[in-house]
């Protein structure tokens, strides 16, 4: 039986409350299921170790992850501190630090999810979004000058490498060939941004020649969320860059039936350090504490874990008693218009999981 090592960062907000109950559902399922064993250690980084620290993870955070099988991470950000500061201590550096480059985002409507729009039930869209997590608008090259006077300037510098755009590209083209439509749509903004955005495109017409198998088409960002929203079902695979597709995977996981619902993988394909595992939604300062916080994003993450650890069955197991207990639709948190804790969709999880 393989053994996992697990380490939990709840961080902030409802970000403590979903993974706690991530690692319920993880840890009951290892009982149960005697498919696989796992240790979660939990790190207590995030705004209240900053308060404490000066620093939102000790500098020697990223050594101690090293040796974990995967990292499951809830959410970074508290009203007490400023947004950049908490995103880039805590998430990025974790992310950038292991230079996990491929961000997975998958979106569907699931059995008993009402999609805000009209006519789109479950099945009727199956997406994935490929986010480049490692460089691009998030690079974090630039600076102010003339700080406080009135000419004060600002810069955010984009990076685009060649071959950081042609790995997540290719990552891209290999997951849609694994797909039954083996579909991709690249997405840029090549009209206005025209160096980096423009290299994406080139970059994208070499790599695909070695996937002929792939049906391949191209979108500019702005027209991409009218595709989304009018013709959902066109989509399969999407690759963007790091902002671009922060942004689509929003309105994907608003169109799904909610935020709360939405999780990603943060990958480190190459295996030599661990990937991570979260949901899409931050702290959620106006529900946090209360207990009514979705838990489905962090569940769905933690089945994205399984299957990255190669649990598959486990998995498949774990998506399938999420998708009961939303058919059946009595145990519905309020985002998906119901009225349940976040304990008690655990424990429908939990009930629903079939051993
Ligand atoms: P948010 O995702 O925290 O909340 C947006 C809205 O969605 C809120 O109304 C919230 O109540 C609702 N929502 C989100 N998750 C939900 C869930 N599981 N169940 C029910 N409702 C849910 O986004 P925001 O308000 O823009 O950001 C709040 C803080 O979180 C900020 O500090 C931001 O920087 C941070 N944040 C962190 C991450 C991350 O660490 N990955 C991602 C997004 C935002
Ligand atoms: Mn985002």
């Amino acid at each position: 039986m393989e053994h996992y090592k697990i380490a939990a960062i709840p961080g902030d907000g409802i970000g403590t409350e979903v993974i706690s109950a991530g690692v319920e559902v993880l840890e009951f399922m290892a009982k149960q299921g005697k498919q696989f064993s796992i240790a979660v250690e939990t790190f207590p980084w995030g705004a209240d170790y900053y308060l404490q620290h000066g620093q939102m993870m000790p500098d020697d955070g990223r050594e101690m992850l090293k040796p974990f099988d995967a990292i499951y991470f809830g959410s970074a950000g508290d009203p007490r501190i400023p947004d950049h500061i908490t995103l880039w201590q805590l998430r990025l550096n974790i992310c950038q630090g292991f230079e996990q480059y491929a961000n997975v985002r998958p979106s569907r409507v699931l059995p008993g999810v009402k999609s805000p729009l009209a006519n789109i039930g479950p099945g009727d869209f199956d997406w994935v979004i490929v986010r480049e997590n490692s460089e691009g608008e998030y690079a974090g090259i630039g600076g102010r000058a003339h700080r406080d006077f009135s000419e004060e300037v600002a810069m955010d510098v984009s990076v685009f490498t060649r071959s950081g755009v042609e790995r997540i590209q290719r990552f891209a083209l290999e997951l849609a060939r694994s797909r039954p439509r083996k579909k991709l749509t690249l997405v840029t903004k090549s009209n206005a941004q025209r160096h980096g955005m423009v290299m994406w495109d080139d970059t994208f017409a070499r790599v695909k020649e070695d996937y002929p198998d792939v049906e391949t088409d191209k979108m500019l960002v702005d027209a991409m969320t009218t595709r989304m929203v009018l013709d959902p079902a066109s989509l399969d695979v999407i690759v963007a860059t790091n902002l671009h597709a922060d942004v689509l995977s929003d309105l994907a996981a608003a169109l799904s039936g909610s935020l709360g619902i939405a999780a990603t993988a943060n990958l480190r394909p190459e295996g030599d350090f661990p990937s991570m595992f979260e949901p899409i939604h931050g702290s959620a300062f106006d529900i946090m504490g209360k207990g009514i916080a979705n838990p489905i994003g962090s569940f769905w993450s933690a089945s994205m874990m399984l299957e990255h650890l190669g649990e598959q069955a486990a998995a498949d197991q774990l998506m399938a008693a999420i998708e009961k207990v939303t058919a059946a639709g009595e145990t519905m948190p309020a985002d998906l218009g119901g009225s349940a804790t976040t304990r008690e969709v655990t424990e429908a999880v939990i009930n629903a999981l079939d051993y």
